[in-house]
């Protein structure tokens, strides 16, 4: 056979389907979890990049160290605690974007057969990382705040996980977000099982609503963070981080050598000098707002043209909101028809392990204007109810 033989079980690529999809410029699509294009701050970063060729050209353009550009390990230390104290720069690697984290991780912890416990549902992109190195999955239930502590315990009894991978900020796909006491109840059941935690936040910082709350890291121990420019600055930059013990990162960048010996100098040390330009707390501020707006849009249009339609949980804060739809049973069953409606969601069916059938839907708001939204909420109806509805 001329393919490894996990490829047998990835099928063909739903994403990549979608994808040539939405390059109709007809299409509406609510699929993608993309930022808003027209907010990158490209002037700004365009001064970062030029600066870097100004400056440190030469060095910029050379080889460089695995762990990352050490000022830009050093800014990111002192954004984080760990467990209380401030991290080091010897606890950060620097990542081609955060999904290169998930997959240096599970490069280097997972043996094949290995379980990894996960949310129910999750990231699909997570699950696709965790997959190439042959892991098996198990799905914790979850609640409105995430996964539920008696049931991570009972799953803990019968199996040992090499790790928890979670999302607990605008959870992706469905929004939710882990509240404190949840967040300490966790922590206490990791620490009882020796369970290694692995905390995926890249939309904490678009919260629309609510308090901020600290990261699983920085209130406990074992616990292996992941961030990312992608979601506050912009994706095709490909800058993520990872925060962990010493030891680990150590690790990650033994992997991370033989996978691309380091990730792109000159963007990192960019994104630094845009850093030190000190307009990513306002640019923030942007983002919250535009979005906050985006996802009312999207709210109200459902409410509009679905109504009883639908059941949702309306997100306080990140790009995507979970739907249900209550009176058809498989999501999956009428892609084509919203596809000849020119428009795109993505059916829940995808951010689970298991090959459920089920009629949730993520939907994003963050890439579409308020009018945009309320049309294709529009068209999604006319597919999915079969009729116009205003
Ligand atoms: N984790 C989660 C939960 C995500 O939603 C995404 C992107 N959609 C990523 C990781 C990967 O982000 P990036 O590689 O761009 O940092």
């Amino acid at each position: 056979m001329k393919y490894a033989k996990w490829m047998e079980n990835t099928g063909e690529s739903f994403i990549g389907e979608m994808l040539k999809a939405a390059q109709n410029p007809d299409m509406i699509s609510f699929a993608g979890g993309l930022p808003a294009h027209e907010l990158f701050p490209d002037k700004v970063l365009k001064h970062s990049f030029q600066r870097v060729f100004e400056e440190q050209g030469k060095s910029a353009l050379q080889y460089a160290q695995t762990a990352g550009h050490p000022p830009l390990r050093e800014w990111l230390a002192k954004q984080h605690t760990r467990n209380g104290k401030s991290a080091k720069m010897e606890n950060v690697v620097v990542t081609t974007g955060s999904q290169q984290g998930l997959s240096l991780l599970a490069q280097t912890f997972l043996d094949p057969g290995d379980v990894v416990f996960l949310e129910m549902p999750t990231y699909l992109g997570a699950i696709q990382a965790f997959q190439a190195f042959r892991a098996q999955f198990r799905m914790i239930p979850c609640d409105d705040q995430g996964i539920i502590p008696e049931e991570l315990e009972k799953m803990l009894g019968e199996v040992t996980p090499k790790f928890l991978y979670l999302i607990p900020n605008y959870q992706n796909p469905t929004g939710k977000v882990m509240g404190l006491a949840r967040r300490l109840q966790l922590l206490r059941v990791a620490q009882i099982y020796n369970l290694m935690i692995v905390e995926d936040n890249p939309y904490g910082e678009l919260r629309f609503e609510g308090e901020a709350l600290p990261n699983l890291v920085d209130l406990g121990e074992n616990v292996i963070y992941l961030g990312t420019f992608s979601k506050v600055l912009a994706p095709g930059l490909r800058v993520g981080y990872v925060i962990a013990d010493e030891d680990i990162v150590d690790h990650l960048c033994q992997t991370k050598e033989g996978v691309d010996l380091h990730s792109n100098n000159l963007t990192q040390r960019a994104v630094l000098e845009f850093l030190k330009e000190g307009v990513l707390p306002d640019h923030i501020q942007t983002l919250r707002t535009v979005y906050k707006e985006r996802r009312q849009a999207m709210v109200e249009s459902i409410g509009k043209h679905l109504g009883d339609e639908v059941e949702m949980i309306v997100p306080s804060g990140g790009l995507f909101l979970w739907a249900r739809f209550k009176n058809i049973a498989n999501s999956f069953d009428y892609v084509e028809k919203t596809i000849r409606q020119n428009v795109l969601y993505v059916p829940g069916a995808l951010f689970y392990t298991d090959q459920r059938v089920t009629s949730e839907v993520r939907l994003n708001y963050s890439c579409s204007t308020p009018e945009v939204i309320e049309e294709g909420v529009q068209r999604l109806a006319r597919a999915i109810l079969g009729q116009a509805s205003t």
